[in-house]
C-alpha cells in the first residue's frame, strides 16, 4: 500500500509503497477514508533530528477515520464495515492514566518513543492504519468521514481545552480565541455550542476571521498593537475570563496576558515556542491560572463525535488526494489553508 512517511529528520515526507499490515492480538486493521493534516505535522516534519524521541521512518496522520477492515483474533468491541475515528494519543496502554483512557496523559510518556499514531507509530496517511486495541476507536457511523477525521485531534483537543475552562465561562462571560485554523474554528464552535460566554475571535488573516464569523464568534479583529485594547471593549472592558491561544507565539501570550480580567484562565495550546515569566509582583494579572493542553481523554472524543452527530459542530475542509499531499503541506505552511486540510487516499 501507499503511506506518507517521514524517512530522514530534514527530508520532507515522502511516499512509499509498504506491505499492508495484519492484525495481530487485539489490533484492528482500519481502511483510511479521510485524514487531517494538522500543524503539528508541521513541527514533526521540520524537527531538527534529536528534538523527538520517534525514530524514522514512520507514517504520518494523527486525525484518521475510516471503516474497520480485519480484527486480530483477540480484537473485540468493534465490527468489520463500522465507520471509526481513531483515538489518536497512544501511551504505554498499561499505567493509570491509560486505564483510563487518559492516554494523552499517560504516566510513562517521557520515556516513550512516540506520542501516537503518526507520532512516531504508523498513522493515517496511508491506505489503510493498523490500530494497537479497539480502544483507541471511537464508532462515527452518523458522519461523513472527512467531517469525522479532523474531531481526532482538532476536535478533541479543543473540546479538551474548553472543557478545562468551562467553569470561567457562564453567562456574560467573555472568552477570546486566538488562531482561527484547524483547531481555533472548531473551539468557537464548541464554545458556542457548550457555553453561554461571549465569544471574540483574532487571527492574523481575514478569511481566518470570516470562518469564525460562519463559526458562531461574536466579533473577530486582526493581531494588530491595538488589539488588547479592541478585545476589551468588546468584552465589557472589564478583560477576558478565559483565552484559548491556538498559536503560542510571544505576540500572542502578550496578548493574552494583556487581555485577561484578574483571576482570568489562559489555555495555551498551539506550539509557537512563546515563552511567559512568572513572578511574583509580575506582569500577570493577579489569579492568573495557566493550563497547558494536550490532545485530551478518549471520552470526550465520543463526546465531541456526539455533537458533531447533533449537527453542532461542522468542520470546514479543503480536500486534498493523498498524491498531492505535498501542496496540502506547502499551502498549510503559508497559511493558505482555510479550517482544515483533509487528505483522501
Ligand atoms: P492552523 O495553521 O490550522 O491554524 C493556525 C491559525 O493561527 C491560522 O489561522 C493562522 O492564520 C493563525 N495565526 C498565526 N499566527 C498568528 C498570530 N500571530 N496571531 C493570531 N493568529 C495567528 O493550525 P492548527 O492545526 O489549528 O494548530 C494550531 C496550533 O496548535 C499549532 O501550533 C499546533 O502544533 C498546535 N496543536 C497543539 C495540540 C495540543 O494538543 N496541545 C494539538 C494539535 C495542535
Ligand atoms: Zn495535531
Ligand atoms: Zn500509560
Amino acid at each position: 500500500m501507499r503511506a506518507l512517511r517521514l524517512t530522514a529528520w530534514g527530508d520532507p515526507p515522502a511516499p512509499v509503497d509498504i506491505e499492508r499490515p495484519v492484525p495481530l492480538r487485539a489490533q484492528v486493521l482500519v481502511r483510511v477514508e479521510a485524514t487531517g493534516l494538522c500543524h503539528s505535522d508541521l513541527h514533526v516534519i521540520d524537527a531538527a533530528p534529536g528534538v523527538l524521541p520517534y525514530q524514522l521512518p514512520f507514517t504520518l496522520g494523527h486525525e484518521v477515520a475510516g471503516r474497520v477492515a480485519a480484527l486480530g483474533p483477540d480484537a473485540n468491541g468493534v465490527e468489520v464495515g463500522e465507520r471509526v475515528v481513531l483515538y489518536g494519543p497512544w501511551g504505554c496502554g498499561s499505567c493509570g492514566r491509560c486505564a483510563e483512557g487518559w492516554d494523552n496523559y499517560c504516566d510513562r510518556r517521557a520515556t516513550l518513543p512516540w506520542h501516537g499514531a503518526g507520532l512516531g507509530r504508523d498513522g493515517g496517511m496511508a491506505e489503510y492504519v493498523l490500530v494497537p486495541s479497539a480502544r483507541h476507536l471511537v464508532p462515527a457511523d452518523g458522519l461523513a468521514a472527512e467531517q469525522a477525521a479532523p474531531l481526532s485531534d482538532a476536535g478533541l483537543t479543543s473540546y479538551h481545552a474548553v472543557a478545562g475552562l468551562r467553569h470561567a465561562l457562564g453567562e456574560g462571560a467573555t472568552a477570546v480565541v486566538i488562531g482561527i485554523g484547524g483547531l481555533g474554528h472548531l473551539a468557537v464552535q464548541i464554545l458556542r455550542a457548550t457555553t453561554a460566554c461571549r465569544v471574540l475571535a483574532v487571527d492574523v488573516r481575514d478569511d481566518a476571521l470570516a470562518l469564525a464569523d460562519r463559526s458562531g464568534a461574536d466579533f473577530g479583529t486582526l493581531m494588530r498593537a491595538d488589539t488588547a485594547q479592541v478585545l476589551r471593549a468588546r468584552g465589557g472592558d472589564v478583560g477576558a475570563d478565559a483565552v484559548l491561544d491556538f498559536v503560542g507565539t510571544a505576540e500572542t501570550l502578550d496578548l493574552a496576558v494583556g487581555v485577561l480580567r484578574p483571576g482570568g484562565e489562559l489555555a495555551v495550546v498551539g506550539s509557537g515556542g512563546g515563552r511567559l515569566t512568572v513572578a511574583k509582583p509580575g506582569v500577570l494579572p493577579p489569579g492568573f491560572r495557566l493550563s497547558l493542553p494536550f490532545w485530551g481523554p478518549r471520552h470526550q472524543l465520543a463526546e465531541v463525535v456526539e455533537l458533531a452527530c447533533a449537527g453542532a459542530l461542522h468542520v470546514e475542509t479543503e480536500r486534498f488526494p493523498m498524491s498531492a499531499a505535498a501542496e496540502a503541506i506547502d499551502r498549510l505552511r503559508h497559511g493558505r489553508v482555510r479550517g482544515r486540510a483533509v487528505l483522501v487516499p
